[in-house]
């Protein structure tokens, strides 16, 4: 049985998941090393979503991201017999240049290093992995997949700013995120409603990072990142839009250094920094406090004009897609979300809401809601697998 291995590596986080290769792609197990360095965590559960693995090492038996994986990998081999031929890995940085999934050697991961100051907490840790594999294993294709990929078909007024033109060709400009999530919505959407599908939709990726996407015939015309992931919607975490002025404020009359701004706009600000409470929405929903309560109606008031902005961009709306974790699992959020969306159009089937069903307005909403579940993962191992086999053909 031949596999494929899917990473994710963060700062202080490796996650996986591996892939059987056969008719299609089946899924056997998903795991992840979290508190790397730290206080280092090793989970894996199967297919059904059993823990099979549940161990806790000292932070000096996985001090990096290098002896994470030589654990995963340990494990892997000694678990599964398969022979594993791709591993495919979630890299947030594409730059402009690359639209597309793609093989990784030495000149590609130098070329990608480029992209390491558009991203400095995420970009650096990808290409670690990649580094430390292509060490390991020379002959292992290891391919990756961009979260800003998808993004790269948009109309070149779109991803412009205001500011003097020579930035654009220097790299400030909007590149879009969460592009492996839109991608695998979109072709999902293709099976559930293709009418609908061909059509004008936005999908809301709501998680911890939190955007959403203007598709027209499944392909991204807007997205509500920009140059960073910390533009758009408020997140979990991260501040969303703000008006520049206010960084400069900062800088000059807060004598804020960039570090201390940078951790503030993506660790301390979003639903985190105005409630005081919790960045995630559960604790939120289950909070009296004014905090909280101000937390979640800002957050479902900049979803509802971001709303507005990208159907305005798509010249009108026929469906509205609920996606990741807060989209997936909370029926009130979606309840909140979608009674602003009806001026558009848009009605929620309280039930169908409720049951979490896979269309969620009534039969005679002008604007179809949809709730589709996300798989980054599954994503990222299609295309691992394309590239491998379009390598192979063209041998
Ligand atoms: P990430 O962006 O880290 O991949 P996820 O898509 O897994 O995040 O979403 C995680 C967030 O989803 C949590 O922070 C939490 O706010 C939200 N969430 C998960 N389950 C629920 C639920 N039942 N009700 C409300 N929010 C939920």
């Amino acid at each position: 049985m031949d596999t494929i291995l899917v990473a994710n590596a963060g700062s202080s986080s490796l996650k996986f998941e591996l892939f059987a290769v056969g008719s299609g792609l089946t899924k056997l197990v998903k795991g992840h090393v979290e508190g790397i360095g730290t206080a280092p965590y090793f989970i894996v559960k199967d297919a059904g979503g059993d823990k099979i693995v549940d161990k806790r090492y000292s932070s000096s038996e996985v001090p990096d991201l290098s002896s994470a994986m030589h654990r995963v990998g340990m494990w892997l081999r000694e678990q599964h017999e398969g022979e594993l031929v791709a591993v495919g890995h979630r890299v947030v940085h594409g730059g402009a240049e690359y639209g597309r999934p793609v093989r990784v050697d030495r000149r590609v991961l130098e070329d990608l290093e480029r992209y390491i100051p558009l991203a400095p907490l995420h970009q650096p840790n990808n290409l670690a992995l990649i580094e430390t594999l292509l060490e390991l294993r020379p002959d292992l294709p290891q391919i990756a997949c961009f979260d800003t990929a998808f993004h790269r078909g948009h109309d070149p007024v779109t991803d412009h700013y205001a500011i003097p033109a020579h930035f654009f060709a220097e790299g400030v400009r909007r590149y879009g995120f969460h592009g492996l999530s839109y991608e695998y919505v979109a072709g999902r959407l293709q099976e559930i409603a293709p009418d609908i599908a061909r059509g004008r939709v936005i999908v809301a990726h709501l998680g911890n990072g939190a955007s959403l996407c203007a598709m027209r015939d499944g392909r991204s015309q807007e997205c509500t990142f920009g140059f960073t992931a910390l533009d758009g919607l408020p997140m979990g975490t991260r501040c969303g839009q703000i008006d520049p002025g206010v960084l400069l404020y900062l800088i000059e009359q807060g004598k804020m250094s960039s570090s201390d701004l940078q951790d503030m706009l993506y660790n301390e600000s979003g639903l985190k920094g105005l409630s005081g409470i919790s960045n995630d929405v559960r604790d939120l929903l289950a909070s009296e406090d004014p905090g909280a309560i101000l937390a979640l109606d800002h957050f479902v008031h900049r979803i509802s004009l971001n709303a507005g902005s990208l159907a305005a961009a798509l010249g009108g709306l026929d469906a509205f897609v609920f996606t990741a974790g807060i989209g997936e699992n909370s029926p009130v959020m979606r309840e909140r979300i979608a009674t602003k969306l009806a001026w558009l159009g848009a009605q929620l089937d309280p039930m169908r809401n409720e049951n979490g069903e896979t269309r969620l307005s009534t039969d005679d909403s002008k604007v179809g809601l949809y709730l589709v579940p996300t798989d980054e993962e599954l994503m990222i191992a299609r295309h691992t697998h394309g590239v491998i086999t379009e390598s192979n053909s063209s041998l």
